[in-house]
C-alpha cells in the first residue's frame, strides 16, 4: 500500500533503538525525511546511516528529549514538522510506598509534560499547513495497569487525558493524535523488566521471558519492525479519520472486550 507520504518530514523521538527506531524505519521506507534523536551518540548516528540506505535526507539530533534544553535543540533542528512520533524511555518499576514526589516529577516531565511540550511546539505549524499526524508512544499499562509500573501508570494517563480532548480540539484542521500502546516488545527495555524479574524470582533469562510469553494469547513478544508498521499506518494519508484513539499492540495480552 502507498502510504501517500512519501517527502513529509517526520520527527521520531527518542528512535535510536527499540519502537522508535522501528518508527523511524518504517517512515523512511513511506518516504518520509527524518529528523532522529536519543542521548547518546553511537546507536543514534548507526540508526541515522542505516536510514539514509532509503533514500531519504535524516538529521540525528543528540539530546535528552525530557529536558527543555534537548526539546529546544531537537525543535530548533527540526524545523516545520509534519509527522511527530513522541517517545522516551520509561520510567523504572518499584514499589507504591517507596516513589517520592521527585520521582513522581520525574516520570510526569519524561512521559506526559515532554510530549505535550512537543505538541503545543508543532501543532501550530501544522494546522496552518492543514496536514500533521501526531503518534504518541504510551503504553498498554494506560488501559490495565501493571502495578510494578505505578509510575508510568500515572503519566501516561494523564498523556491520554490530554490527548483525548486535545485531538477533537485539532482534528478539523487535517491533524490527528493517536496514541499507541505497546504491550511487551523485543527491545532494551524487555530485557530490563525482564532482568528485574530474574533476579527477583532467581530464574534464568530464559525462564523469565517463557513465563511472560505464556501469559500472552500470541504467546511471543511483539517486534520494532510490527511496532513501526502501525505507527507509520496511522501516519498515513489513509488514517486522517482515525483521531484521539488508544490502539494496543499487545498480543492480546489486555483481557478485554473494548
Ligand atoms: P528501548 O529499547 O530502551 O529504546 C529507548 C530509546 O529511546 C533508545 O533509542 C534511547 O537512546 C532513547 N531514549 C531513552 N530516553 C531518552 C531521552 N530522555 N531522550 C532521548 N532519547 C531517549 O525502549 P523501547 O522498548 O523502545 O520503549 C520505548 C517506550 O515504550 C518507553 O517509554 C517504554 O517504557 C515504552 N514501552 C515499551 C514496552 C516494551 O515492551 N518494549 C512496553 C510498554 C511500553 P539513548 O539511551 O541513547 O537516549
Amino acid at each position: 500500500m502507498d502510504l501517500g507520504i512519501k517527502g513529509k518530514r517526520a520527527l521520531v523521538c527518542a528512535s535510536s533503538k527499540g519502537l522508535g527506531r522501528g518508527c523511524a524505519e518504517a517512515l523512511a521506507e513511506a518516504g518520509c525525511d527524518l529528523v532522529l534523536n536519543a542521548r547518546g551518540t553511537d546507536a543514534l548516528q548507526a540508526t541515522a546511516e542505516q536510514m539514509r540506505a532509503h533514500g531519504v535526507s535524516v538529521t540525528a539530533i543528540a539530546a535528552d528529549i525530557t529536558s527543555p534544553e534537548g526539546r529546544a535543540l531537537v525543535l530548533a533542528a527540526a524545523g516545520p514538522v509534519d509527522i511527530l512520533i513522541t517517545n522516551a524511555g520509561g520510567p523504572a518499576p518499584g514499589m507504591w510506598h517507596d516513589w517520592t514526589e521527585a520521582d513522581f516529577l520525574k516520570a510526569l516531565g519524561a512521559n506526559m509534560l515532554t510530549p505535550i511540550a512537543l505538541m503545543t511546539a508543532l501543532l501550530p505549524g501544522m494546522i496552518e499547513r492543514k496536514w500533521g499526524r501526531v503518534v504518541n508512544i504510551t503504553s498498554q499499562s494506560v488501559k490495565a495497569p501493571i502495578p510494578q509500573l505505578g509510575l508510568s501508570n500515572a503519566a501516561r494517563t494523564g498523556l491520554t487525558g490530554y490527548v483525548a480532548g486535545t485531538a477533537r480540539q485539532v482534528a478539523p484542521f487535517g491533524v490527528t493524535i493517536n496514541n499507541l500502546l505497546p504491550g511487551i516488545h523485543d527491545t532494551d527495555r524487555a530485557i530490563a523488566l525482564d532482568s528485574g524479574v530474574m533476579a527477583a524470582e532467581g530464574i534464568s533469562m530464559d525462564e523469565a521471558r517463557r513465563q511472560r510469553a505464556a501469559t500472552i494469547p500470541a504467546r511471543r513478544y511483539g517486534t520494532s519492525a510490527e511496532f513501526g508498521a502501525a505507527c507509520a499506518f496511522l501516519c498515513s494519508r489513509h488514517a486522517g479519520f482515525i483521531v484521539g484513539q488508544n490502539i494496543l499492540l499487545d498480543g492480546g495480552a489486555t483481557n478485554a472486550t473494548l
